[in-house]
């Protein structure tokens, strides 16, 4: 493998595709580099002939063509602490691109500033928007331990008895109000199903995706929350604070 190495960083995202394919040669039976799609690294298909699709960014970090072998020989199962920092590294790059981009478009979106009051945030939402429903609690959820994390639940909605529970990790002061207020949103149309049940409903059904698209500033919010969620995961960079 120590010669695989020399020859294969750093090189073009083609010419490392094409390396990946040489090394994992019986396993891939083609790699896909992808540009814009949501996921960084997969393997499709059936053992023999995966087909695999890695983003370009990933694919041209030094190292990472050879983890990425690593990875197919170990048929995706473990990923590696080198290729896990590529991810990462590339999750961080992405967003912020996509937070310069946001910022471009929009300007600058108000952000909380100081400490959210939860209580006044769900109050003027559920006034808006669904005054007519009996009224349900929304609190802050369990405290969760500190250190890099992989997915996030920003919000929940619990039945019977009806309350909402929020994640703390949004009481920082750099998170748009636009997220909050969309985050509370969500869950009350949650609410709002629960309030009249259809039978074998799914939780993110037409119907609710009808009510939430009622919300001003959905695209924003949603933008915002994909331009910050490596600083949610505690991935990236850490940034200038205004
Ligand atoms: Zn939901």
């Amino acid at each position: 493998m120590a010669s695989d190495q020399a020859t294969i960083d750093p090189m073009s995202p083609e010419r490392a595709a094409d390396e990946v394919l040489r090394l994992a040669a019986g396993r891939v039976s083609q790699v896909r580099i992808n540009r814009n799609r949501g996921m960084l690294l997969s393997l499709r298909g059936s053992r023999g002939a995966w087909r695999l699709s890695v983003h370009q960014d990933l694919l041209t970090l030094p190292g990472i063509p050879l983890e990425i072998v690593a990875w197919i020989r170990g048929e995706g199962r473990s990923v590696s602490p080198t290729l896990r920092q590529g991810l990462d590294q590339v999750m961080g790059l992405r967003a912020r691109r996509a937070r310069a981009d946001l910022s471009r478009q929009a300007g600058a979106i108000p952000t909380l500033d100081g400490p959210l009051d939860l209580a006044a945030a769900a109050e003027r939402i559920q006034a808006a928007w669904f005054a007519h429903l009996p009224r349900c609690p929304i609190d802050w959820g369990p405290r969760q331990s500190g250190g890099p994390r992989r997915r996030i639940r920003f919000g929940a909605y619990h039945r019977k008895p009806a309350h909402i529970t929020i994640n703390r990790l949004v009481d920082q002061p750099w998170v748009a109000r636009i997220f909050v207020d969309y985050l509370l949103f969500h869950e009350l149309c949650h609410h709002a199903q629960a309030c009249t049940p259809l039978r074998g409903e799914p939780p993110h059904s037409p119907r609710f995706k009808s009510w939430e698209r009622r919300f001003p500033g959905l695209d924003q919010a949603l933008a915002w929350e994909k331009a910050h969620l490596d600083r949610f995961l505690g991935v990236g960079e850490p940034e200038p604070q205004p």
